[in-house]
């Protein structure tokens, strides 16, 4: 859209006609006009540039009209922007499968497209619940997670976030009940204590009988508190599951493709999940797109006995265009050499964000790949940091105590140096509130 049109009208019209994330109609945050973006650059449509952090919540991790991923989007646009996958199949679906089933661990050999992340946890949960449906074990109905996650906002989902942050108490009557092990202890790089995994080491004991699954976020949980958790957790959950006969689900959807320092966050613990789902930064943040990755034993079970297939198939799945740019993506993820780009944007995080250690008011400072998180002691205040951000030119959307970046992996070091005293100056600005 030419920028004289978005005028005070248009966004009078927004204010008046669309919901925006997590907000009121009637009270919404101020929104700020978006004209264009280009590599890490945000440009609003008065003119000003915004440096992001956000990588457009975690997925835009090659910036913003990458050559690669736009040729990819028009190539396939020539060809055809959809087609049904029932029935049909096309080279840009095959194309990421083999993509996928290569990246992910070995284990992994079923792939199932989906439109979203939150859909993906609804395909994996659906998988688990099927897969002792169809084992004749009907009483492994309930699902099992930590407190601390989030797996998105559709039903299913929404009962495994954490039932504090998450919104159990909205749709208590209407969400099925899940159990809930306290959130890990030990943190990612702290001391290994085991007794952290007592408390779900007796649940598992507990209630393997009625249990399908248990879902976690591997080793950084996101929009539930930024916590980063040890890998001997993980691995000790994955013998536990293995132990009692239950399934394993990794939701990846924020962690995968680079994010942690390893390409995927169950890496760092050296194991396979049953169920893995992936979004997110699967399209380099282009299109929404999201897969469900299983085992051949998981896949061999939902094709057998009674219905004998897999009950799921939504309008959009496998979307080609999606697909394709979701391949050049995936190719200029292992083109660009990630690791070394994440390495230092890891040592930078670790270097300037260290001075908040010491700042009234933080609780805590943690860095991981190329996350930096600023954990304060109380709420920050998001109008004020919002229009704090936008006069710095940077663009950093904090939630509840948490100041965090998540930037794409393109960002040079002067621009995320922007970022984190940015970051730091909110930081004071709600210590002070
Ligand atoms: N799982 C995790 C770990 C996520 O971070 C998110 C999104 N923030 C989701 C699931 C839901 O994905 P989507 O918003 O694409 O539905």
């Amino acid at each position: 859209m030419p920028e004289h049109m978005f005028n005070q009208a248009a966004l009078d019209f927004d204010r008046a006609h669309l919901w925006h994330p997590y907000t009121s109609m009637t009270k919404p945050l101020p929104v700020y006009p978006v004209a264009s973006a280009k590599g890490v650059r945000i440009r609003l449509a008065d003119g000003r540039e915004l440096i992001d952090g956000m990588s457009s919540w975690w997925c835009a991790i090659h910036g913003y009209g990458h050559p690669a991923l736009d040729a990819a989007l028009m190539e396939q646009a020539k060809d055809m922007a959809h087609v049904m996958f029932g029935g049909f199949t096309h080279g840009p679906a095959v194309e990421l499968g083999k993509r996928l089933v290569r990246m992910t661990p070995e284990p992994l050999q079923h792939v199932f497209f989906s439109d979203s992340g939150s859909v993906s946890v609804e395909v994996a949960l659906k998988m688990a619940l099927q897969y002792w449906q169809v084992a004749g074990r009907l009483a492994k109905h309930r699902l099992l997670t930590i407190r601390g996650g989030y797996h998105g906002d559709t039903f299913h989902a929404m009962s495994v976030c954490d039932p504090v942050t998450g919104m159990h108490s909205l749709f208590a009557a209407s969400l099925p009940q899940q159990l809930f092990a306290p959130r890990p202890e030990c943190h990612f790089d702290g001391e290994w204590n085991p007794s952290d995994l007592d408390p779900v080491a007796v649940l598992l004991s507990k209630y393997h009988d009625e249990l399908a699954a248990v879902i976690v976020e591997p080793i950084v949980q996101g929009a539930g508190g930024m916590w980063f958790y040890h890998a001997e957790y993980l691995r000790g959950l994955h013998a536990l599951c293995k132990k009692y006969g239950v399934l394993l689900i990794f939701d990846e959807i924020a962690t995968g493709f680079g994010r942690t320092g390893r390409l995927f966050a169950a890496e760092h613990a050296g194991i396979s999940p049953d169920i893995m789902c992936v979004g997110k930064a699967l399209t380099g943040g282009y299109l929404t797109l999201a897969a469900t990755l299983t085992t051949k034993e998981v896949a061999n079970m939902l094709s057998s006995g009674n219905p004998g297939v897999f009950m799921h198939g939504p309008t959009f799945m496998a979307n080609p265009l999606a697909c394709r740019v979701g391949c050049a993506s995936l190719d200029e993820l292992e083109r660009c050499g990630w690791q070394g780009r994440v390495k230092s944007i890891e040592a930078q995080l670790r270097r300037e964000l260290e001075p908040a250690r010491s700042m009234t008011g933080v609780r805590d400072v943690r860095v991981l790949g190329a996350i930096g998180v600023i954990e304060m002691e109380k709420p920050v205040d998001m109008a004020t940091l919002q229009r704090f951000f936008v006069a710095e030119g940077v663009w950093i959307r904090p939630f509840n105590r948490l100041i965090y970046l998540m930037p794409p992996y393109v960002i040079e070091p002067v621009d995320l140096s922007r970022l984190t005293s940015a970051q730091l100056e909110a930081a004071a600005i709600t210590a002070k509130a």
